[in-house]
């Protein structure tokens, strides 16, 4: 039984928090005040809506999943944590992720101003354990930037970006080196968290579905990350550091080699000239969280690339509540400790610069 084991403890590169359900309704401005993110739970579904369109439906069932007690109580929530063997966690947002889709640049900054008080007053006011990843608008990198530099100065230490930003934004555009020069002065670490933006999440209907569109989800998080690499970014600014967040992490070193290649062979093409092998740049600056896989074990102990992070994906289905300690331990059991703790603590307190009591990790 897991309970008669040592418990393992960890820290979460990736989990999430329901805001309250009028957050946007009553802190938003009086006249965009009806038009931030909220759920309607109606007759089949719960209807997810954003500047009043529907944006996402979800069988009631799956709201009430992911909905456990600590889920909407923070004070619950740390029981949770301390169950489960988390120390601290990178929490990002629930139905405010869904403001990356919205179109309107002034309702966006505002929604995410709104999260970002939120998440200050009620996460980081109230735990070093909970490191909230700031909400952005995609649509301006002005306010993003600025946003950016207000939420650093509030205490946070992450920003979560969309892997699929709208229409006509991409990650490669030098504009945004405005965003990633706040983030290299302030140690604000850029997430991109799976399943964010405006892909769809439902690619095929067909036999196959849900296994096909969860793996779909996987390839915005690779883009974003070849993006902001091959830009020249990580050249430019080499304090800042970037997470792919829920996407596993084997494919990482294999995307190293595919972009080596690139980087080698095409050499005459590229533009601008990288100043290290994009394998040297991961290894340097790109990390990556996963809850399940075995291989990203492996990634380290065979492939040399260490930035490998655990999540939990709090409270999600595609994550380990409330069986965490049985996923650790068949996870990490026969994995050598310097590997383990790499993996469980090392890489998120050289990430997010907050490191568990030595009490507890003795
Ligand atoms: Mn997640």
């Amino acid at each position: 039984m897991a309970d008669e084991k040592e418990k393992i403890w960890v820290n979460s590169g990736d989990s999430h928090v329901w805001e309250p359900s009028d957050l946007w309704q009553k802190n938003l401005p009086q006249s965009m005040a009806h038009r931030g993110p909220r759920i309607v739970r109606e007759e089949r579904h719960d209807v997810y809506y954003c500047d009043d369109e529907k944006v996402f439906f979800s069988r009631p069932e799956m709201l009430d999943a992911i909905t456990p007690p600590g889920m909407l109580d923070l004070n619950l929530r740390m029981k949770d944590l301390d169950e489960q063997g988390i120390w601290a966690e990178v929490v990002f947002a629930s139905v405010g992720l869904w403001m990356t889709v919205m179109k309107d640049p002034d309702l966006v900054r505002e929604s995410a101003r709104v999260w970002n008080d939120w998440a200050h007053d009620e996460l980081i006011k109230r735990s070093e354990r909970y490191l909230p990843a700031a909400m952005l608008s995609p649509l301006s990198i002005d306010d993003a930037a600025k946003e950016a530099e207000r939420v650093a100065q509030l205490g946070f230490k992450a920003i979560a970006l969309p892997t699929t930003p709208p229409p006509g934004v991409e990650f490669n555009q030098k504009e945004f080196d405005k965003l990633w020069g706040v983030c290299n002065e302030t140690g604000l670490v850029v997430c991109f968290h799976v399943g964010t933006g405006t892909s769809k999440l439902v690619v095929t209907r067909g036999p196959g579905g849900a296994i096909i569109n969860y793996w779909e989800t996987t390839v915005p998080a690779q883009r974003s990350v070849v993006h902001v690499l091959a830009s020249g970014a990580l050249d430019r600014f080499r304090n800042m550091k970037v997470m792919a967040a829920e996407a596993g992490a084997a494919w990482m070193p294999a995307l190293a080699d595919r972009l080596d290649e690139a980087h080698r062979q095409h050499e005459i093409f590229t533009d601008p000239k990288l100043e290290r092998r994009p394998s040297e740049i991961m290894k340097d600056q790109v990390y990556a969280s996963f809850q399940h896989d075995e291989s990203a074990i492996a990634t380290v102990t065979g492939m040399g690339y260490n930035n490998v992070l655990w999540g939990s994906d709090y409270p999600h289905l595609e994550g380990t509540f409330p069986h965490t300690q049985e996923v650790l331990h068949e996870l990490f059991d026969d994995v050598p400790a310097d590997v383990r703790h790499r993996i469980t603590l090392g890489a998120f307190e050289e990430l997010f610069g907050v490191a568990m009591p030595q009490a507890l990790a003795a």
